[in-house]
């Protein structure tokens, strides 16, 4: 369905600004790796989001390494570096990481409102925080012609105030000017007013791109984007499932399904490849360990499931009569495409088509995963074939992996483990444990010999594909001091997978602890409220 979008024009085009690897990455427990990271930028690539914002590349050697990595990999998309206006080095650090991207981006932002100004202590007044905006926007445009200006808590700053700080900023070269609903207060009404009364009062607005970043906290994060929106705005950022600090950010695939859905409200469109939209969902929750809850809007389990009778009836004799979108339009559908007489130019093929370019190592592991679910499992989805290259190129940059388990239980034996895991060097140490469990008895015998503090936060398990032989999933949350890591494993064999997940969760704890992000009192500006826009 496809209704009233009127005439696509360049003013009327909504990009789209995905920060699901910076803003997103900074949800507890969401943390990602190098190659990880790599994978979803790439998806996002397929997707066809406008700029990606691959990190913050003063805040960690590894967050540096990231953007890097994707400034190089990507081809059509702007990839976006973020920066405090404060010190120097955020600029010259985002410039160096984002100057290997064919179209490359500095996102520069301060804290405007009273509460966050209180938190500067490198200047006194809002006059020396704009000066400093301006000495920011000028320094940023000296590496790159594409320049982000966002003053952080927007929605809390004095309106006179926030209209100088942006006219100054876009006298000084910025080109997009990015308005955060950092702290998710603003209401849809108020937010249009807002965008307005800019519009009317910073006459130059008309000049650059007017862009929104709307959080959460009240649930209105896609409601306000999409009212900025109708008041001009042409930028609108936003994570894949909506996650991001605190209760998350605007769900990218529920702005771009809406303003496709609902051209006659909104007036404009985007470029995203809305088949990709449930594979990015899909991916993105296994990286993250984010699970997506079944009833979230476009992509959640439920979204097309039709439980009552009354709409089963309905759906069957025509689908229009409850559902609003399609499930093959947002690549929701299940496809059973392989099988177990499917060769290694079929399996090949259908990644190629899906999007998956593996280097001659990974396809080799994930042929052989393939072929061994396919023993197990008649009818290989494009689900089940997600999940074995989510699994295998995150296997790939593991420092320890999984080489064997067995693991005994039963009614009337005491559940027993024997793991044997390979480290980087080549190395393998095997441990046995027991424990309350098979579950436990095999997490007992890993820290034997892994040997890295930790506390499970949550332990889950759900099914990736329906049936008995279905694969299974399961997320963990692991803790060691003030770090969270999620870890996500699948197979057939759910204790197989949890030790996996388990396993995979311990690889990120130990990159964490190693690789720390910018502490709070580093930076005052960075303490309050989360800390970025
Ligand atoms: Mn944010």
């Amino acid at each position: 369905m496809n209704v009233g979008t009127g005439g696509r024009s360049d003013s009327n085009r909504l990009l789209i600004f995905d920060t699901t690897l910076r803003d997103g990455e900074q949800s507890p427990g969401a943390a990602m790796n190098i190659d990880q990271k790599l994978q979803v930028a790439q998806q996002l690539e397929r997707l066809k989001v406008d700029i990606i914002e691959a990190g913050f590349p003063n805040s960690s050697p590894g967050d540096f390494a990231a953007v890097n990595a994707i400034a190089e990999s990507v081809e059509t998309v702007t990839v976006a570096g973020l920066a405090r206006i404060w010190p120097d080095e955020d600029i010259l650090r985002a410039a160096d990481a984002v100057s290997a991207a064919k179209k490359p981006r500095i996102h520069t932002f301060v804290g405007t409102s009273p509460l966050h100004r209180d938190m500067v202590s490198w200047a006194k007044t809002p006059q020396e925080i704009l000066e400093r905006a301006v000495y920011a926007v000028q320094m940023a445009k000296s590496f790159v012609d594409d320049v982000e200006f966002s003053p952080m808590d927007a929605s809390r700053t004095e309106k006179e105030y926030l209209a100088d700080i942006i006219a100054a900023t876009i006298e000084a070269g910025a080109t997009t000017i990015n308005v955060p609903d950092t702290v998710g207060y603003a209401t849809p009404e108020e937010w249009h007013a807002l965008m307005q009364w800019l519009y009317a009062r910073v006459p130059s607005l008309h000049d650059v791109v007017l862009s929104v970043h709307c959080h959460d906290d009240l649930g209105m994060a896609t409601a306000n984007s999409l009212a900025a929106v109708r008041a001009g705005a042409r930028q609108v950022e936003g994570c894949i499932n909506g996650i991001g600090e605190r209760a998350g950010n605007a769900s990218v695939e529920e702005i771009a399904t809406a303003v496709r859905l609902r051209g006659d409200a909104y007036g404009v469109w985007t470029g995203v490849d809305h088949a990709q939209i449930y594979r990015t969902s899909r991916l993105v929750s296994q990286l993250t360990g984010m699970l997506v809850q079944p009833n979230k809007a476009v992509v959640g389990a439920n979204a097309f499931a039709h439980a009552s009778g009354i709409h089963q009836d309905g759906v069957l004799k025509d689908p229009r009569t409850f559902e609003i979108i399609d499930a093959a339009e947002v690549g929701a559908e299940q496809k059973l495409v392989l099988g177990k007489l499917s060769g290694r130019h079929a399996f090949r093929q259908r990644l190629e088509e899906m999007g998956y370019k593996l280097a001659d190592d990974d396809f080799r592991r994930a042929f052989t995963r393939f072929k061994q679910l396919a023993d197990k499992k008649k009818d290989i989805t494009d689900r089940d074939l997600e999940s074995i290259v989510a699994d295998e190129v995150r296997l790939a940059s593991e420092a320890f992996k999984l080489e064997h388990l067995q693991i005994s239980s039963g009614t009337n034996v005491r559940p027993t483990a024997t793991v044997r895991i390979a480290f980087e060097d080549g190395a393998t140490r095997e441990a046995a444990a027991t424990g309350d469990g098979p579950v436990d008895a095999a997490y007992r015998a890993i820290n034997d010999i892994v040997r890295t503090p930790n506390k499970l936060e949550e332990f889950r398990v759900q099914e990736v594909t329906a049936g008995i032989d279905a694969v299974g999933e399961v997320n963990v949350r692991v803790r060691r001091d003030e770090h969270l890591a999620s870890g996500h494993g699948a197979d057939t064999d759910i204790l197989v997978a949890a030790a996996k997940a388990y396993l995979n969760a311990l690889n990120k704890l130990v990159a964490l602890s190693a690789n720390p992000r910018v502490k709070p009192e580093d930076s005052a500006a960075v303490a309050a409220a989360g800390g970025t826009p």
